[in-house]
Order: C-alpha cells, then sequence, then structure tokens
C-alpha cells in the first residue's frame, strides 16, 4: 500500500534517561481548573463539570525551545500546566483506576491567543484559534510514571525573564488528575499516545518576542521557551 502524498511524521517527546520517545496521538486540555484563575478570567470557579479542548499533536514542540510569535494576534499568554501522558487506553476509566492508565508526566504550556480566544467567546464560537495554533504546546521531555513521585501535590511555576508570575501548588486543582482523566474517558475512549494538559493556575499573562519563559512541576521537570520573532504569514 501507498500514500499519495508522504506520511506526516509521528509528533514525539523524549523520554527522560532513555532513547526512546514518547508518540503523541491528541492533546486534550483542560479548562479553567484552578480558581484563582478561573477567576482572574472573569468566572465563578463552583464545581461545574470539568470541560475540554484540543490542540493537534504537531502543535508539540520540546523544550528547550524557540516558538516564534504567532500571527493574527496581539496578546499572546503563557499558561504553564502539568501534564499526563496515557500509555494504556480505554473507556468509562474508574477514577481509582486512572493512575493505571498514565504512563508518564511532563510540564507544558498552553499557548494561548487570548484576544482570539476572547472573540471566539463572545461570538459563541470554537476555541481552535485562540488554542489550537502550530507550536502552541512546548513541553518538557516525558518522565515515566514510576519516577513521578507525585501527580498530586508539588509546586507549579512559570517565570519570564526570570520573574515568577505564576506560582501555585497542583494540589489547588479543582479537579485532579483521577477526577478530569476518569470524566474524560467516559466521553472518548482514550488511546495509548494522548496527552492531558491539566489546566493552569492564576498569573497567566502576556509575552513577547525576545521574552523567555522559564518553568516547571517540582518533581516532574521544568522548560525553557523562547519567544522568536513574529511569524510572517
Ligand atoms: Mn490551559
Amino acid at each position: 500500500m501507498e500514500y499519495v502524498i508522504p506520511c506526516p511524521p509521528q509528533a514525539s517527546l523524549s523520554v527522560v534517561g532513555t532513547e526512546s520517545r514518547f508518540p503523541i496521538r491528541r492533546v486534550f486540555c483542560v479548562g479553567r481548573n484552578y480558581a484563582a484563575h478561573a477567576r482572574e478570567m472573569g468566572k465563578d470557579p463552583e464545581r461545574e463539570p470539568p470541560f475540554f479542548f484540543t490542540k493537534p499533536a504537531d502543535a508539540v514542540i520540546e523544550s528547550p525551545c524557540t516558538v516564534p510569535y504567532p500571527p493574527l494576534t496581539k496578546d499572546l499568554h503563557h499558561e504553564m500546566e502539568l501534564v499526563v501522558a496515557i500509555g494504556k487506553g480505554g473507556a468509562d476509566i474508574p477514577r481509582d483506576a486512572v493512575m493505571d492508565h498514565i504512563w508518564g508526566a511532563a510540564v507544558g504550556i498552553d499557548l494561548t491567543r487570548r484576544d482570539l480566544q476572547a472573540e471566539a467567546k463572545k461570538m459563541g464560537r470554537p476555541w481552535d484559534w485562540g488554542k489550537a495554533f502550530d507550536l502552541s504546546a512546548p513541553m518538557s521531555p516525558i518522565v515515566p510514571i514510576q519516577q513521578v513521585t507525585s501527580l498530586e501535590t508539588g509546586r507549579i511555576w512559570l517565570a519570564v525573564n526570570g520573574e515568577v508570575r505564576q506560582d501555585a501548588d497542583i494540589a489547588d486543582m479543582i479537579w485532579s488528575v483521577r477526577d478530569h482523566v476518569a470524566y474524560l474517558s467516559q466521553s472518548m475512549t482514550l488511546v495509548p499516545g494522548d496527552l492531558v494538559m491539566t489546566g493552569t493556575p492564576a498569573g497567566v499573562a502576556a509575552v513577547t518576542p525576545g521574552d523567555v519563559m522559564t518553568g516547571g512541576v517540582d518533581g516532574i521537570g521544568t522548560l525553557d521557551v523562547t519567544i522568536g520573532p513574529r511569524n510572517a504569514v
């Protein structure tokens, strides 16, 4: 069997301590999963069910990296997040079984064209243009779950040019990893290679060309992302 055009390359991330790579299928992202961030976005963080949006697999770029300032926006925001990598698929995964499905963890930035997202919200349109653009998901290499101390507590932080802007604890999540992965699996069958970006704490703000973002989650990893010149489109 031949394809009529070359197959797209398989998106992947390296795995800490090995020569092997983790292949990426889909990237699910949880919206508003920290109360203080929900408030800064003008929302009441009552426990409404979690909601999700997605990014394409090839939006992932591995740190350290430079991401060109994307087109169409004047308000590119950082959102530092814990990322979990699904190694075993399943539907209707019970909350208590979620950890059996997680292969590893990483940290990532859910880069957001906030002005386009705000317009989409106002117009009742999808979030894709605000969230799912090229290289919108810089991430650290993946740490196998056996080497992860906790997916329930640990400092999560992001600094821009050395100034800390986001500083919280993953224990502050409204919906824990167990909660939201179980919930996600009720809507779609998760498969090996899926990533879940688990939401961002408060302190999101704009970055501009030349800014250097550093961040991490204690016990998981760190990343280092520079914003490059505006992409000509
Ligand atoms: Mn996010």
